[in-house]
């Protein structure tokens, strides 16, 4: 528990600073991006000054990602929270289409999810999140050709949402680190290492709870299954 709280503790003070500095940066850098629109407009015919110019734009649209994670980041725990009936597969579908996953040879496999019983209670939106940042990480470490599978599994006050793909899976060495903010494997301009810790922070305003099981397939040693516990939507009309 007490590792539960400095986590929180933690994410929130963050979460604060990134606030901040999102805000601080945003204005400058979208200043530098006009100014180097301005200059490629102005100098049409000068290749190389075209090529610094394009290549200003391009590191700003960087920084630009970075800071648009920053602040959804930052939003998290301030966020008034929708409390609602969600079906999960309504914001799987969602996910699925906003990351044109089916369109990237990666096959997403639905199991239950459709079942009308397996609704959680909460933020549509946010929940909708959740799977964006599992989804897009398990896109990233899968082949083309894999497949994704997410189901639901239900007990009496909560459903499980499994997400699992067969990609590289994740080394023992930095399973303890994976909701850390700001810690990521991947390339600088790629990953923020801000999406799972997002993810935590999402669970955790639903009275929620995740799990990661890596490898997902020991035999083989790949894939990776994350679950998420989520408090079960209970029809709340009074019985009469
Ligand atoms: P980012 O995606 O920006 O790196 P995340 O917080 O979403 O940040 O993820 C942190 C790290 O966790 C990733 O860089 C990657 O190493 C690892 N990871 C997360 N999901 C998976 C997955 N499904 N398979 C393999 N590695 C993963």
């Amino acid at each position: 528990l007490e590792h539960k709280l400095v986590h929180s503790e933690r994410l929130a003070s963050i979460g604060r600073l990134a606030a901040g500095v999102a805000h601080e940066i945003g204005n400058p850098i979208t200043g530098i991006a006009c100014l180097a629109q301005n200059l490629r407009e102005e100098h049409e015919d000068d290749v190389e000054l075209n090529e610094i110019s394009n290549q200003i734009i391009d590191q700003t649209k960087r920084v630009t990602r970075i800071v648009r994670s920053l602040m959804s980041f930052a939003h998290a725990g301030s966020h008034k929270q929708d409390n609602e009936s969600v079906c999960l597969a309504d914001i799987a579908r969602e996910a699925i289409s906003l990351l044109s996953l089916n369109r990237n040879g990666v096959e997403v496999q639905f199991f239950n999810l459709c079942d009308p019983a397996h609704c959680v209670e909460g933020d549509p939106q946010r929940l909708a999140q959740v799977l964006i940042n599992l989804l897009s990480n398990a896109r990233d470490a899968s082949l083309p050709g894999s497949a994704i599978h997410i189901r639901s599994e239900a007990t009496e006050h909560s459903i499980d949402l499994i997400v699992e793909d067969e990609g590289t899976g994740i080394p023992k060495a930095i399973i303890d680190r994976l909701f850390e903010p700001f810690f990521t494997t991947k390339d600088p301009g790629k990953g923020t290492g801000l999406g799972l810790a997002l993810v935590y922070s999402i669970v955790e305003e639903h009275y929620g709870r995740i799990t990661i099981e890596s490898p997902a397939d020991p035999e083989q040693q790949r894939g990776t299954r994350f679950r998420i516990t989520l408090p079960r939507h209970v029809d709340a009309t009074p019985a009469s």
